[in-house]
């Protein structure tokens, strides 16, 4: 029997972030592909130098592209404005901010950069292309114990589902990208005993969980994001998922789809969730 397949894209980073193009190009790219709908979500602002993020002064320019772009398009596509928001204890804005300031038709949430419990300072950077900066963090801020690495990763996650309630969680288990079986095997019981406490919290939160593709088709992962032990559990708990492509450039849109279709499946799943006109609505994949 032939796959369905309706084609969509919650997670899109354009050149008002880290992306390479500007949004028109995406969008052209989408409706070639047949999209039926496509939601930009730029890397929130964060209060540090950085080079990934959108700038607050240019919030309002983000807003009034991604809207105005909705209208020109909206007889081909829909098309939606989120942010995809880091959540750093004391330090970013609550999503409620970017939520009534932007009028955002969902967030993403997403922990990219880890405080150590306890501490006021310093940051580790789990994501990126360079496994070094990894290493380095977790032997600068965690002196290489990678169970308190870990630990502090779920517990941000925890804390940023419970305290934010983002209608997307951004690839969930990330702290496994740059381990890549060296200083942790991923069916250890400290291991996935955090996973299960940070699966019922989200449960609990009724929050939805993405199968992010980006870490394949980037070559930084073999695995999707969260591998499938982990959706296997989230079907369990009846947790709904969506599928994103975590695309920076309008080539990576659909990029691992047809296999987080596949292992969508294979963990149980019938249905994946996409946002229209408000609401989140289940889509069959079977
Ligand atoms: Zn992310
Ligand atoms: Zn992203």
């Amino acid at each position: 029997m032939p796959v369905r397949m309706i084609l969509f894209n919650h997670h899109t980073h354009s050149s008002f972030c880290d992306g390479t193009s500007d949004p028109e190009a995406y969008i052209k790219e989408a409706i070639k592909l047949g999209f039926v709908s496509l939601g930009f979500s730029s890397h929130a602002p964060v209060p540090f130098e950085n080079n990934f993020a959108l700038h607050d002064d240019r919030c309002n320019d983000y807003k009034t592209t991604i809207r105005e772009l909705q209208r020109k398009y909206e007889d081909q596509i829909e098309i939606n404005l989120a942010l995809e928001i880091d959540y750093i204890p004391n330090m970013t804005r609550d999503f409620s901010f970017y939520r009534k300031e932007m009028g955002l038709d969902y967030t993403i949430g997403g922990v990219h950069l880890i405080r150590k419990e306890g501490a006021s300072e310093g940051l580790w950077f789990i994501d990126g292309p360079r496994i070094e900066s990894y290493d380095e963090g977790l032997q600068t801020l965690f002196h290489n114990d990678i169970q308190a690495g870990v630990k502090a990763y779920y517990h941000t996650v925890c804390e940023m589902v419970t305290t934010q309630k983002p209608d997307i969680i951004a690839h969930l288990d990330k702290i496994k990208m740059h381990n890549q079986n060296r200083y942790f095997k991923e069916d250890e019981k400290w291991y996935t005993d955090l996973v299960d406490e940070t699966l019922a919290v989200v449960e609990e939160a009724g929050c939805i969980v993405e199968i992010n593709t980006r870490g394949i088709y980037k070559k930084r992962c073999p695995d999707l994001f969260p591998s499938l032990s982990i959706l296997k559990k989230l079907h369990k708990r009846k947790v709904p998922i969506t599928i994103s492509s975590d695309t920076h450039a309008p080539e990576e849109l659909i990029l691992g789809m047809d296999i987080a279709r596949k292992t969508a499946r294979e963990a149980g799943y019938k249905e994946i969730f996409r946002f229209s006109q408000g609401l989140w609505w289940p889509e069959e994949i079977e």
